[in-house]
């Protein structure tokens, strides 16, 4: 059994829908898990309209909904002839159950109704793709993702329920029955026990489709999107971005945590635990094989790049001139974990210390009040952090090159430059 994740782009149109039923076709007689995304930029047109509502601004949160219902109303008239009833009586079902919400004044946190709107994108989504490929003959179930991720209520940021999840999903005749083969589920959302939807973070499908894979022992997760693969480089900045073919889980981690982004974080460890690989390839030409991700070592990999914008330096000397020591680095430390914000990179000196961080104004401000009883603090913000993994000397030269360098930090592996 695989599981494929159909991210938004891959399903923002008529045309990418009926795509995706061409790529389908070439997995004849799999047994598939399909975890399917919002459409296009559903979930921010969404997020909208859980702003408008919140703010107490009804009229205003229903209109912007309904710019939502007409285009996936649309999309359904355009792909559907024999399931149209069928499928427009279950749109109409999940848009009832929003527009009963917006007419309501909130008494609950901003975070809760957020859950309940925005997971209505995966919802008519999913609808659509299942209804139209079941047409396309492509024959699957839809389930509904919350009778089977079970999550706690931390809303927006959910935390999944593993114990509760796999007993759900064991459970679920549709799920585990060799007559189905193939069903056709929501990524990013999950419920309480209480029956209340949750997400799991934007961008969250890809986990869900990792937990799918985790507990159902798939043989791969593959997540089609509209690159060739992971690419050494945003190429976006860097011309001569080219395609990394295979990665080491490892490898992914090292790069999500300098800001690559390439794969929900969240993704990983279920896959890395049970060692299924996980391939990422383009839904506009199935035949590149794409980029592999497992537990195996890769060696001579190219330099990867990364560039995080909008970076704050920190300044800190300690206020006495005492060296900075384990005393002074567990106060910094136990401030970072009070505020909840992590730094990119750190350099320590005899006296001072410098940290640089995302700029999360309301955050660094709080750092810098929280530090300035043990330090002299400055700021240096507007900067840049450019990192490079596996670096060449060719590499690092491009890297400086017409830049104005604040600070530089070297391992064996990696390189750092924070420039203004
Ligand atoms: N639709 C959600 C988002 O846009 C989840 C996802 O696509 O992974 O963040
Ligand atoms: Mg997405």
């Amino acid at each position: 059994m695989k599981v494929f994740k159909f991210g938004g782009a891959s399903v923002n149109s008529v045309e990418r829908i009926k795509n995706v039923a061409t790529i389908l076709k070439g997995y004849k007689d799999e047994k598939l898990v399909l975890v399917i995304s919002a459409m296009g930029k559903t979930t921010n047109a969404l997020e909208k309209v859980v702003d408008a509502f919140y703010s107490g601004n009804n009229q205003m949160a229903l209109d912007l909904f309904h710019s939502i219902k007409q285009s996936h109303l649309n999309m359904a008239k355009f792909l559907l002839v024999t399931t149209y009833n069928k499928t427009l009586n279950d749109l109409v079902n999940f848009f009832t159950e929003i527009e009963w919400l917006l007419h309501d004044k909130p008494v609950k946190s901003y975070d809760y109704y957020y859950d309940q709107i925005v997971c209505i994108g995966e919802m008519l989504s999913s609808n659509i793709v299942s209804a139209y490929l079941n047409e396309a003959g492509i024959g699957n179930t839809w389930v509904d993702v919350r009778d089977i991720i079970r999550t706690d209520d931390n809303f927006r940021d959910a935390n999944v329920n593993w114990e509760v999840t796999n007993s759900n999903l064991q459970t679920c005749s549709i799920c585990t029955s060799g007559e189905c083969k193939i069903f056709l589920t929501q990524g990013f959302v999950g419920s309480t026990d209480e029956n209340e939807s949750t997400t799991l973070g934007r961008e969250g499908s890809d986990y869900t489709a990792a937990i799918f894979a985790n507990l159902l022992d798939a043989e791969n997760l593959t997540i089609w999107k509209d690159v060739t693969g992971v690419m050494n480089a945003d190429p976006k900045e860097f011309e001569d971005a080219t395609l990394i073919d295979k990665l080491s889980f490892t490898e992914v981690i090292e790069m999500a945590y300098y800001g690559a982004q390439v794969i929900h974080p969240k993704t990983i460890k279920p896959l890395q635990n049970k060692k299924i690989p996980l391939v990422v390839k383009s839904f506009i030409d199935p035949t590149l094989p794409g980029t592999e991700i497992s537990s195996k070592h890769v060696k001579d990999l190219p330099p990867i790049k990364v560039v995080k914008q909008s970076q704050v330096l920190i300044h800190l000397r300690s206020q006495d001139f005492s060296f900075v020591g384990e005393r002074l680095i567990s106060r910094l430390y136990k401030i970072f974990e009070d505020i909840r914000i992590r730094p990119n990179l750190i350099q320590t000196g005899a006296i001072s210390l410098q940290v640089c961080l995302d700029d999360r104004t309301e955050k660094i401000d709080q750092l810098a009040i929280a530090a300035a009883e043990y330090f002299d603090v400055q700021i240096e913000k507007g900067l840049s952090l450019f990192t490079i993994r596996h670096y060449t000397d060719e590499a690092m030269t491009e890297m400086i090159e017409g830049k104005d360098i604040v600070l530089t930090q070297k391992t064996k592996e990696t390189v750092q430059v924070v420039y203004r």
